[in-house]
């Protein structure tokens, strides 16, 4: 029996996937792990071993379109894939941006899988797989025998992570004049619930302990449904049906932050009071420039309200510097209104003029030394701002949820209060991966915690 598995296994072709770009990708890489795992393939680890190779690219800006590029080039100069042995497939963002224009310059790639054939890619792979294999076909077919043993043995289910991300929606109606994503990924489509319940509920069966949920426009979730639902009411639900697991929301747009939405966070412990919300400006003009809405004193006044409703709930935003008509006055609230603001984590980009966008041919560009230097400052303010925030933490008790230990053997997790990848862990002295553990808070390193 096992001599029958490992021959299969040895004759099942295999597939590596790297991943650029954010978390939302991450999540449609696992997506589409799982469906070459159901299509009875080996997923491989190291892409120099692998039949086929997978690069999920992102494109929603220049540099994250350069850096994809890279890994492609990367990928392309590999033994196995110089050689013929393995098929290149870009999948992602980039195809999705470029179609056509990429295809005929990208020749090192031998397949394309714009985000919207993402479901296809097996068959896909089948393709490619057949051609850089010399014409041996690939196993496929739905969920086999093989399947259930690659499953068994490779699929992303062997290894459950502490968190896991759960996309509730794909692609975005707000059209900001800077971005690309609209373009990218098409309208914004909210998943149906039961289909969010279904991906929770293997998350949380799987050991999972925190479940992040994203989207473009979070926010939004449910009203485009003939019946409109809302983002309070798929939080509640989940919490509910999960009270051991967190729950975590990301990309928040202001408008999305309604009453309903706080009182439910607020009124579920296991919805961390965690509140990420992309402002991107603050001056009324610059905002109406971006498609935006909103002005400084109602971004005050929001923040406020979270403030009132939960006063130790984390706040995080994002800004854009040097957009344009960013003059010095309108750049200087900005920079106040950093100073000043109630905000925990504050993440700046420099405005990334994208071919394509209404802001791209808007009057006034900024230089782009100039835009650096605004983003930098930017970010040296928020520094100056938020450490001393995160240092007011010190006496308080807090839960931690045990993510695993540094290579010096340091354990190490995040309170409810940080968010994964982006604000900082907590450091503790107890405690097995994959628990909760309430700790005191005895110091902070900018944005990094020490509990005991
Ligand atoms: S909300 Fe604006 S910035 Fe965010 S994905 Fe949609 S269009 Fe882009």
């Amino acid at each position: 029996m096992e001599e029958k598995a490992a021959l299969q296994a040895e004759s099942r072709k295999s597939v590596a996937f790297v991943t650029l770009g954010c978390a939302k990708n991450e999540v449609d890489t696992e997506h589409m792990r799982e469906r070459v795992v159901c299509a009875g393939y080996a997923l491989a680890d190291d892409p120099e071993e692998a039949d086929a190779i997978v690069v999920n690219t992102c494109s929603f800006i220049q540099a994250a379109t350069e850096e994809s590029l890279e890994a492609v080039f990367e990928a392309a100069d590999l033994p196995n894939v110089a050689d013929g042995r393995a098929a290149l497939v870009v999948a992602g963002c980039m195809p999705a941006r470029y179609g056509a224009d990429l295809e005929d310059e990208l020749v090192e790639a031998g397949a394309f899988v714009p985000c919207s054939r993402e479901d296809d890619i097996a068959l896909v792979l089948a393709e490619a797989i057949g051609e850089a294999g010399n014409g041996h076909a690939p196993l496929s077919g739905g969920p086999s025998a093989d399947g259930e043993d690659a499953a068994a043995e490779g699929s992303p289910a062997a290894c459950a992570p502490v968190s896991a991300y759960v996309k509730i929606s794909d692609g975005c109606d707000r059209f900001c004049s800077y971005c690309t994503i609209p373009f990218i990924r098409g309208r914004y489509r909210s998943f149906p619930l039961d289909e969010v319940r279904a991906e929770v509920r293997k998350q949380v069966d799987r050991g999972v302990r925190e479940i992040v949920l994203i989207a473009q426009d979070t926010g939004r979730w449910g009203a485009d449904f003939s019946e409109p639902s809302t983002l309070a009411a798929l939080v509640s639900t989940l919490a509910e049906e999960h009270p051991d697991t967190w729950f975590r929301l990301m990309y928040i747009q202001p408008e999305g932050l309604t009453d309903e939405l706080l009182e439910a966070v607020a009124s579920h412990d296991n919805v961390c009071d965690y509140f990420d919300i992309p402002l991107q400006h603050v001056d009324a003009d610059i905002l109406r420039a971006m498609n935006r809405t909103g002005s400084r004193a109602e971004f005050e006044a929001l923040a406020d309200r979270v403030r009132r409703r939960m006063p130790h709930a984390a706040l995080r935003t994002t800004l854009i510097a040097g957009f344009p008509g960013e003059t010095d006055e309108r750049f200087e609230d900005l920079c106040s209104f950093v100073e000043n603001a109630d905000f925990d984590y504050i993440g700046v980009f420099p405005y990334s003029r994208e071919e394509g966008t209404r802001a791209h041919d808007l009057p006034n560009q900024i230089d782009e030394d100039e835009k650096f230097d605004r983003a930098q400052r930017l970010r040296d303010l928020a520094d100056a701002v938020c450490a001393p925030r995160v240092a007011e933490r010190i006496g308080r008790e807090l839960d931690v949820l045990v993510e695993g230990r540094e290579e010096d053997g340091q354990l190490f997790g995040r309170a409810m209060c940080q968010a994964p990848e982006v604000d900082g862990v907590t450091y503790l002295e107890r405690g097995d991966v994959g628990e909760i553990v309430r700790v005191r808070i005895e110091d902070t390193l900018l944005y990094e915690m020490e509990g005991a």
